[in-house]
């Protein structure tokens, strides 16, 4: 019998928002079980908002998450002496470390970057080939461990009461310890996990160009990407890049500014429910592949746009 669980993680506010998707998505095959290192206060009024049924906080005799070891052995440890079959991470660095350690640990199929999960089915779409191709997957063995992509799903609420309950892993500490964690440059929001995007790409012309960007991204609460040209340019770090040799993501809002469109940009961002485009050249390829295009310099539109959102 199906029994799933989705891995809470959090942040400095909370419980992060791609992981209420996750939530819907286990909700889909029935009870759905929280696992987290956090205190069950911090995170009980979020699992009640999206249907969790029962709220698992792991503890051991270390801090867990600074030892990803010994997190994972905790995690793996819980879901055995639960009976869990089937558990779901949110498709992040964080996410895919946890799961691929627990994979090995628990000898379990693991997928990750899902664009969608049947739980009940052990089935999940995944695309390959720069999103030319979309694969349906089933995984065999006892127990399933998927990553679901950020922003595939729509989370839906479904007010629920869970049950809260701690659980003390024998683990002690072990292997790597995290002593220290630094953003990157130009790691405002993780990108992969972002709502909105604003990226900018060669036209942006230095990487002071930026700021125009930046400026339309803190109104919006967005992350900010680049185009390999921009990045190769030296404008914009590598971690910002989006794309086929960059990152891929499926915000809600994109907004392209200064991109042609290349198939090789398009590859990373093409699952945006919403594709913005802002270019000087009408012919460019970006205007066949957005929701909405404005012909025009972004260095007029840009702040024009911003000014009209604040
Ligand atoms: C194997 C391989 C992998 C690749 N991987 C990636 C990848 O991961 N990500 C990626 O992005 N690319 C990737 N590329 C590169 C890709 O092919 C393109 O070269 C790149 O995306 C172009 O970036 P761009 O659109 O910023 O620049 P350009 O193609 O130079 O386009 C700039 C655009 O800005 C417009 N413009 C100029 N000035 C203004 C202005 N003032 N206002 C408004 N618009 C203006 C122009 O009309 C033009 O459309 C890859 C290529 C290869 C071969």
């Amino acid at each position: 019998m199906t029994k799933s669980a989705v891995i809470l993680e959090t942040d400095a506010s909370g419980v992060k928002e791609a992981v209420f998707a996750a939530i819907t998505v286990a909700a889909a095959s029935g009870d759905v079980i929280a696992l987290t290192t956090a205190s069950a206060d911090s995170v009980q009024a979020s699992c009640a908002e999206y249907g969790v049924t029962q709220l698992i906080s792991i503890n051991a005799g270390c801090d867990l998450d600074a030892h990803p070891d010994a997190r994972a052995t905790a995690f793996a440890e819980c879901i055995k002496a639960h009976g869990i079959t089937d558990v779901i991470a949110i498709n992040s660095m964080e996410g895919k470390d946890l799961l691929a350690r627990m994979a090995v640990i628990l000898d379990a199929a693991l997928t990750t970057d899902c664009l969608s999960i049947d739980v009940a089915e052990r089935s999940v779409k995944k695309s390959y080939f720069a999103g030319k191709a979309l694969a349906t997957l089933t995984l065999p063995g006892d127990i399933a461990l998927y990553g679901l992509r950020p922003n595939a799903v729509v989370a839906v609420a479904a007010p629920s009461t869970p049950a809260s309950e701690d659980f003390t892993a024998s683990v002690t500490a072990e292997g790597i310890v995290i002593t220290d964690i630094q953003g990157g440059e130009g790691a405002s929001t993780d990108l992969s996990e972002a709502s909105v995007i604003v990226a900018g790409g060669r036209a942006v012309g230095d990487s002071s160009g930026f700021d125009i960007l930046n400026e339309l991204a803190s109104t919006l609460e967005a992350g900010v990407g680049a185009s390999r040209a921009a990045v190769d340019a030296g404008y914009a770090a590598h971690s910002m890049q989006v794309g086929q040799t960059g990152k891929t993501v499926s915000p809600n809002l994109y907004i392209a500014c200064g991109i042609s469109g290349a198939v090789q940009h398009y590859a990373g961002m093409k699952t945006s429910k919403v594709i913005v485009a802002i270019n000087n050249d009408k012919d460019a390829p970006i205007f066949s592949k957005c929701d909405y295009g404005i012909v025009g310099d972004i260095f007029d539109v840009v702040p024009q746009l911003t000014n009209a959102l604040k």
